[in-house]
């Protein structure tokens, strides 16, 4: 039986390893010959590695940024200085494969420190961004799916549930089962808010981020978004103080429903979160671009090492998961809507003290 070289049982394991990548993986010698393309890489570019092996990247690579060619000397440098590392990054750029069909893709080169000495010019890794937010769709889609269907069900319970605490029911109940019937509109309200939120984030997410921004007042969104809340601060006996601002604020430029949620999340958490005090909102101008809305309360606040994670996705402070209901998901979409209008969200906070969530908003420019 033969042996094998181990030169060549390395070089085989290594083609199997490069073979199993999900991005595309192309490597070509230094005079930028292609000597190495995985499957992944065929499929994007469309064509196959016996056609392309010994031929330029050119032959098998078209790539475009901002509909201007970019050549294989910008991306993959053939020069005498002896380069290595990441030569080349950019995401989004266009890909004409061999069927002329158009891919978004990311490309990254790196060049080896011994790469010339080795015969290898550069290493590309092309990731189809289409093949990822193929997969992401249609888990988004699940998600909306499951969530609609969710929502009518809850609206019906939701219905029943008001209904059944009107006084004159509540009276016919002895107090352990008016508790019972208390409780479950409170777990029917969480769950409506959840699911409300989990819908905005899906529509958000399959939408791109995209928003439908007019220009409206933000005095009078705060003011109804306020006056919803109102009888839940009452209920906790909060004050909840809110002024419009004296001077006359410009009009901001926002999605009107998207602006609300993330009023109802910021009040909503304020409330939640705070036994004695106040809650107040403030909307005032932050530059000539942006005007801001702070929330403050005089809650139990946040510890400070929370503080960083408060707005990744299902974060929920230790304490906060014995004590409140909720899903840990409206800070997150409220930082994913208030950066789809460009703005900026934050939170300082003192454990004890309380805590004050900001975010901001664009004033609406009218075009000349
Ligand atoms: P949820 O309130 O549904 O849990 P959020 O994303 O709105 O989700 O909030 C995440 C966590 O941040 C909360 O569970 C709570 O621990 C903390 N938090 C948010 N707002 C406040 C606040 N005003 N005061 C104290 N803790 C807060």
């Amino acid at each position: 039986m033969p042996v094998q070289d181990p030169l060549e049982q390395e070089k085989e394991k290594l083609q199997k390893i490069i073979a199993e990548v999900k991005e595309g993986v192309i490597i070509v010698d230094p005079e930028q010959k292609i000597t190495l393309m995985n499957k992944s890489a065929e499929e994007i570019t469309g064509h196959g590695l016996v056609e392309a092996l010994g031929k330029p990247i050119w032959h098998v690579l078209t790539l475009l940024y901002n509909e201007k060619e970019v050549k294989p000397d910008t991306y993959c440098p053939v020069s005498s200085i002896k380069l290595e590392g990441i030569v080349y990054e950019k995401d989004n750029l266009t890909l004409v494969d061999k069927k002329e069909e158009i891919k978004v893709v990311n490309l990254k080169v790196q060049k080896m420190k011994d790469g010339m000495e080795m015969g290898v010019g550069c290493i590309l890794t092309i990731e189809d961004t289409f093949a990822q937010s193929e997969l992401e769709r249609m888990k988004l889609d699940f998600v909306a799916m499951s969530v609609h269907v969710l929502r009518t069900p809850l609206s019906i319970l939701k219905g029943y549930l008001s209904y059944l605490t009107k006084k004159e029911t509540l009276q016919k109940l002895n107090e352990t089962e008016a508790d019972y019937l208390k409780n479950s509109v409170v777990s029917t309200d969480e769950l409506v808010y959840l699911v409300d939120n989990l819908l905005d984030l899906t529509e958000l997410q399959a939408s791109g981020f995209r928003i439908s921004p007019i220009p409206l007042d933000l005095d009078k969104a705060v003011q109804s978004v306020v006056y919803e809340f109102k009888p839940f601060a009452d209920a906790k006996m909060l004050e909840i103080i809110y002024a419009p601002s004296l001077s006359e604020l410009p009009l901001v430029y926002a999605d009107a429903t998207r602006l609300k949620i993330v009023l109802r999340n910021l009040i909503g958490n304020a409330i939640k979160f705070t036994n004695e005090g106040s809650v107040e909102i403030i909307v005032a101008q932050e530059s000539s671009d942006f005007l801001k809305v702070t929330v403050k309360d005089t809650g139990r606040g946040i510890p400070e090492k929370n503080l960083p994670h408060l707005f990744k996705k299902f974060y929920r402070v230790k304490e906060a998961l014995e004590m409140e209901t909720g899903r840990g998901l409206g800070l997150y979409v409220s930082k994913e809507i208030v950066g789809s209008h460009g703005g900026k969200i934050g939170v300082e906070s003192k454990e004890g003290v309380g805590s004050t969530f900001w975010f901001t908003i664009p004033v609406y420019k009218e075009r000349k």
